[in-house]
C-alpha cells in the first residue's frame, strides 16, 4: 500500500487535525481500480544511510541521512524520486489493532510507515512536509505471527532508548528487509 499522506500525519499540515477524532482510512477491496497507467513502485535503499533511532514518546523513529539520492522510493503515482527520511510503527495496547489503516474493515496490530520526501522539488524534508506533494509514506500492515528475524536489529535497539527524547546510533540498516515479498 502506498499512501501519500496518511491521516497520522495530517496535524504536520493541519494543527487543528492533531487528536484522536481522525478517521482512519477503511480500503474497501471491492471498490478498489488498479489504474493501468501505474508504473511499479520501486524502492532503492543504501544501508550506509541509517544514522539513529530515537524515542518520541508515542513512537520511535529510524532516521536517515537524507542529503543526497542513496535511498529513494520512485515509480507507483510518483513523477519524482523521494528521500528516505525516517521509518516508524504505529501500534496498540493489544495485538487486536494498532495499525492507522483498515482493510475491508479489518484493523491490523500493528503498521509500518516509511517517510519519503520530494527533494526534486523542495529544499528540505520540513518544507516538503506541508506540501501536498511532499511526502510519499509507504505503509505496512503488520500481523502477529512468527518472530521476524529481519525485525531484530530494531527490536534489540529499542532497549537502548526506553524512555522519551533517548536515541542511540542505528547504523547499516536496508529497511527493505521489511518490506513484503510481494509490494503491490
Ligand atoms: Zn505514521
Amino acid at each position: 500500500m502506498l499512501v501519500l499522506v496518511g491521516p497520522e500525519h495530517w496535524d504536520k499540515l493541519y494543527p487543528i487535525a492533531n487528536g484522536n477524532n481522525q478517521s482512519p482510512i477503511d480500503i474497501k477491496t471491492s471498490e478498489t481500480k488498479h489504474d493501468e497507467s501505474l508504473k511499479p513502485v520501486s524502492v532503492s535503499y543504501n544501508p550506509a544511510t541509517a544514522k539513529e533511532i530515537v524515542n518520541v514518546g508515542h513512537s520511535f523513529h529510524v532516521n536517515f541521512e537524507d542529503s543526497d539520492n542513496r535511498s529513494v522510493l520512485k515509480g507507483g503515482p510518483l513523477c519524482e524520486s523521494y528521500r528516505l527520511r525516517q521509518f516508524h510503527f504505529h501500534w496498540g495496547t493489544t495485538d487486536d489493532y494498532g495499525s492507522e489503516h483498515l482493510v475491508d474493515g479489518a484493523k491490523y496490530s500493528a503498521e509500518l510507515h516509511l517517510v519519503h520526501w520530494n527533494s526534486a522539488k523542495y529544499p528540505s524534508f520540513a518544507d516538503a512536509a506541508s506540501q501536498a506533494d511532499g511526502l510519499a509514506i509507504i505503509g505496512v500492515l503488520v500481523k502477529v505471527g512468527q518472530a521476524n528475524p529481519n525485525l531484530q536489529k530494531v527490536l534489540d535497539a529499542l532497549q537502548a532508548i526506553k524512555t522519551k527524547n533517548k536515541q542511540a546510533p542505528f547504523t547499516n540498516f536496508d529497511p527493505s528487509v521489511l518490506l513484503p515479498s510481494s509490494p503491490e
